[in-house]
């Protein structure tokens, strides 16, 4: 079999790729050792885990908040079953589109794992252990990312006590008490999830806040609401161990300055702690594909690594693990294969915690904005003060708007509120286009919506002054 391109890894970033060289005229075939498509992010990633954020959401609202509004459902019974299965046929609904997309765009699929044999050619080895041989033009490594565990610590994943993201989105029952080990996205994801369902949940982060990276008051306001929630933090707590019992586990912990150790108990453990590039098996030390220092397939600026031919993109090179920007890669990538010039912008990348209230960012931090000397203007606004959030009754939240001193573009916006992962679209967009916070301040907002709040703060950031408060 000759193509012009197969793509190793059916993920966002690798079938996203896949369809956009077929659509530019390119040969193309995709190579999946998971029996269905879609990678990570549709078959236990981002869609499982927002089936189960959802529909925990609706019962903890049906229990909880809905009675205010004049709706009493009386105390709603959790059919957990029923709820996994919903997630599972939302899997099913997702991963079957893909292969659809499949057909529909004439990208030929092999079942197996992929392996670089030298530039031009792949060999997939298929469950029965028969080997098929394609040659191609260019290959593009989109293997993902797999768990990371804890450094230090050896952590023995059953999936069933101690258990990744994977497992997390399986519990036959909800854990009386459950322990995350990291306080970064996918923990406060899935450690909600068990929450609203019932759960006893203590989040152990290394750190002194909870999604690093993240600006630090949406950081610190964030924790003070999971914690209103009832979810418990240990922070600045490094973990020394993991140990199994007859039923459930045991973690031990130190303060990460040093200190004396602590011990908890939990029925589950959910290891959290991050994910690490996909590069085993798969030739490049054959084929002489260099990585980097932190165990990527190391690639120049667009995509190529250090041998002819063979281009890499999504979690298993430099960049936010993230599906949304696997997949503008995937396009930009098929759209240099073809001639053409592919560019992703790293500047404007949306990130969400799909959590309630939402958190979403796009763009600088106010730490980054003042570690890189740059002169900023800020300004915010609270949910508090939007009709439309009283109406809800999602009051909880901000936007935070930072804008270049002098010229008054937007350079980062932060959001937390209901809705913050729909909302921080426009915020995007805007600094897309290199806009401004005036831009924002003077672009009609529908009335009365949660994305007044964004208008509001940007009225603050251009003039110094909101309206409504
Ligand atoms: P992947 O999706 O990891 O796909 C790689 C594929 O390559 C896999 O299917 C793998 O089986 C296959 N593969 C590997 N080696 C071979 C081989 N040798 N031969 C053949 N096939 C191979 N991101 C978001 O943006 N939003 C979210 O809400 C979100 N939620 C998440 C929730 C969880 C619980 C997890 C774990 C991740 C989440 N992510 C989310 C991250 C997201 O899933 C990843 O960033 C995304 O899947 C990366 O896409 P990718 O194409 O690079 O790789």
């Amino acid at each position: 079999m000759s193509y012009d391109v197969v793509v190793i890894g059916s993920g966002p970033g690798g079938y996203v790729c896949a369809i956009k060289a077929a659509q530019l005229g390119l040969k193309t075939a995709i190579v999946e050792k998971r029996a269905t498509l879609g990678g990570t992010c549709l078959n236990v990633g981002c869609i499982p885990s927002k089936a189960m954020l959802h529909a925990s959401e609706v019962f903890h609202e049906a229990g909880h908040s809905m009675a205010a509004l004049g709706v009493n459902v009386g105390k709603p019974k959790l059919d957990l079953k029923a709820m996994l299965a919903h997630k599972d046929a939302t899997v099913k609904a997702n991963v079957d589109g893909v292969a659809f997309l499949m057909k529909k765009n004439k990208v030929d699929v092999f079942t197996g794992a992929g392996k670089i044999a030298g530039a031009g050619k792949v060999v997939v080895t298929g469950d029965d252990g028969k080997d098929e041989n394609l040659e191609t033009k260019n290959i593009v490594i989109a293997t993902g990312s797999d768990v990371a565990g804890i450094p230090g610590v050896d952590v023995d994943i059953d999936e069933k006590i101690i258990v990744s993201s994977t497992g997390a989105l399986e519990l036959a029952k909800v854990p009386e008490n459950l322990i995350v080990v990291g306080g970064g996205v996918i923990g406060l994801e899935l450690g909600s999830v068990w929450q609203r369902l019932g759960a006893n949940v203590t989040v152990v982060e290394y750190l002194d806040t909870i999604l690093g990276g993240m600006d630090k008051s949406v950081s610190k306001q964030f924790q003070k609401m999971l914690e209103k929630q009832g979810m418990n933090f240990k922070m600045g707590a490094k973990v020394t161990g993991i140990e199994k019992g007859k039923s459930g586990a045991e973690v031990t912990f130190e303060p990460a300055k040093g200190g004396d150790a602590e011990t908890l108990k939990a029925d589950i453990v959910l290891v959290a702690t991050g994910r690490k590039p996909y590069t085993e098996n798969l030739g490049l030390e054959e084929a002489g594909v260099k990585l980097d220092d932190r165990g990527r397939v190391a690639i120049d600026g667009h995509w190529k690594t250090n041998v002819d031919g063979i281009y890499a993109l999504g979690d298993v090179v430099v960049g936010p693990m993230l599906a949304h920007k696997a997949e503008d890669e995937g396009m930009a990538v098929a759209e240099i294969l073809a001639g053409q010039k592919g560019h992703v912008n790293f500047d404007v990348i949306p990130s969400v915690v799909y959590t309630e209230p939402e958190v979403a960012s796009v763009g600088k931090t106010e730490e980054e904005l003042k570690s890189d000397g740059v002169e900023y203007t800020a300004g915010k606004f609270p949910f508090t003060a939007n009709g439309r959030a009283r109406a809800m009754l999602a009051t909880d939240g901000f936007v935070k708007i930072l804008a270049d001193k002098k010229t008054d573009r937007v350079l980062g916006v932060h959001i937390i509120g209901k809705g913050a992962g729909e909302i921080i679209h426009e915020a995007a967009v805007l600094m897309e286009f290199g806009g401004s916070s005036e831009d924002l301040a003077r672009t009609c907002h529908a009335h009365p919506t949660m994305s007044e709040v964004v208008r509001e703060a940007a009225l603050a950031t251009a003039f110094g002054k909101p309206i409504h408060m």
